[in-house]
């Protein structure tokens, strides 16, 4: 075999910097391969920057994110663009020209992250990464471990006064207000598509209340009410009043493993909603949890957890597909309907919060970024023996936590390597 002289390598290009992309990129990286790697976000880490605990250890996301984010620091082989797209793909296998725009970010490397600029800032915005649940200065740190750890300026202060007070405020020389979105061209070997998940548009499942009952939330909102740097620092309260909760209903498949949304079974909400169930009775001790469920898919060494959480006598599991929840005027409370499968009895059953288990949606679908990929009908990425030097991983390519998605993403770093090496 010849030698391969690394240095002359292509980089390999990894879209989405959630967990699957960055590991990708780390094991690539750490592998010798050079890696450019694209987040449209300001920050990295992706959906699991925004769950309060992951299944089953409940342990804070900051536990897997932060060790990779010191891998990152450490590694000179990877480029990493925040607020950056990739614009246009062209090429084959082991020479791909890629355009990338990088959005203004208005704040340089010289932020400490000292907050200056957000006490003076006027303006407030919907705050996204608390999936708008409340509102957050317009000179912003997207979450309390972002990383890169910069401050953001939002685009709309730009030109305002707003905008020059925060310049005024900062000491380090860190905010240009005259930066402009820029384009980077880049050669690469392979691809590695991470782009994952967004939440099912909980608004289309007509009977299910949301947003037409003020008490129901979907499962990706209840990680941000339940996290200590949400809307309500940790609090699990009724939108509606404020009020602790004291009855949380859990209404399983809201969306999934229906053919008018989504017909395949999403994969983690069972688990999500089981480790939901502990934030509630953690909190409240005197609270009752019940999970509608039509079966539970807690497969392999889940099973653990599952029984862990169904041997607390609050928490109920009923079999059963909730027909519909409609809101009682009077109180606000959400009352669901279902049959209780087993027993065959008709059960309406009031509560203070109902939380819809809605389920995955790959960002592949309809395939919005400028690479030539093969989905499945569903939107998620599929390997393509047509299509050498591109590869999946993690719920681009399907439903997943985030253990399989970091399998899938080792897998990935594998794959593109031998295609740049071929
Ligand atoms: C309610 C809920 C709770 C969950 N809790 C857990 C849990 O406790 N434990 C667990 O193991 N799993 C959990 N999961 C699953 C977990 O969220 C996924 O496994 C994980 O997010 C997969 O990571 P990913 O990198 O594939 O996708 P994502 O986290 O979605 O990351 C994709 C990244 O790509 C970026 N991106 C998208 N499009 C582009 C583009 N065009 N250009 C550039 N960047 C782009 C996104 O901004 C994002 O940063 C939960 C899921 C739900 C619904
Ligand atoms: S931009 Fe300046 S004022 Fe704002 S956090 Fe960074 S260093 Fe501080
Ligand atoms: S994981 Fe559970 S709640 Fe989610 S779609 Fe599958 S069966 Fe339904």
């Amino acid at each position: 075999m010849a030698d391969i002289n690394i240095s002359d390598e292509k980089p390999i290009l990894v879209i989405g910097g959630g967990m699957s992309g960055l590991t990708t990129a780390l094991e690539a990286a750490e592998a010798g391969a050079k890696v450019v790697l694209v987040e449209k976000e300001p920050f990295l880490g992706g959906r699991v920057a925004r769950i309060n605990k992951y299944y089953t250890k409940l342990c804070p996301p900051s536990c897997g994110l932060e060790i990779n984010f010191r891998r990152m620091k450490k590694n000179p082989n990877i480029e990493c663009h925040t607020l950056a797209e990739v614009e246009s793909v062209s090429g084959a296998e082991g020479d791909y020209d890629v355009s990338i725009r990088v959005n203004p970010r208005y704040v340089n490397e010289n932020c400490t992250a000292c907050g200056k600029c957000a006490e003076v800032c006027a303006t407030e915005i919907t705050n996204d990464f608390n999936l708008g649940m409340n509102k957050t200065k317009a000179a912003y740190l997207p979450h309390y471990m972002a990383f890169p750890m910069r401050y953001v300026l939002a685009p709309e202060i730009i030109g305002t006064d707003d905008a020059k007070r925060c310049l005024d405020a900062c000491a380090y020389d860190a905010i240009d207000l005259d930066m402009q979105p820029e384009t980077v061209n880049v050669k690469v070997g392979s691809i590695v598509v991470a782009t994952g998940w967004e939440p099912y548009d909980a608004a289309k499942i007509d009977n299910m209340g949301f947003g037409t009952c003020e008490n129901v939330i979907t499962n990706v909102m209840m990680e941000r009410l339940a996290a200590p740097n949400g809307p309500t620092e940790g609090k699990i309260l009724r939108p509606s009043d404020g009020k602790e909760v004291k009855k949380v209903i859990f209404a399983q498949c809201a969306g999934s493993r229906d053919e008018n949304h989504l017909p395949y079974c999403s994969g983690v909400c069972c688990l999500a909603s089981l480790k939901q169930a502990t934030y509630v009775r953690d909190q409240y001790p005197e609270s009752e949890a019940t999970i509608f469920y039509i079966d539970v898919r807690a497969l392999g060494r889940y099973e653990d957890f599952y029984q862990q959480v169904e041997s607390d006598e609050k928490v109920s599991l009923i079999k059963g597909k909730v027909a519909k929840v409609e809101e009682d005027p009077g109180t606000k409370d959400p009352i669901v309907e279902v049959e209780d499968t087993l027993s065959g009895e008709k059960i309406k059953a009031q509560a203070d919060l109902v939380v819809l288990a809605t389920g995955i949606v790959p960002n592949t679908l309809g395939n919005k970024i400028p690479v030539d990929i093969t989905c499945d009908d569903f939107g998620f990425m599929v390997s393509d023996p047509e299509k050498p030097g591109v590869y999946a991983a993690g719920c681009a390519k399907r439903p997943t936590g985030v253990a399989d998605s970091v399998q899938d993403a080792t897998g990935a770093a594998l794959k593109a390597i031998q295609s740049i090496r071929r």
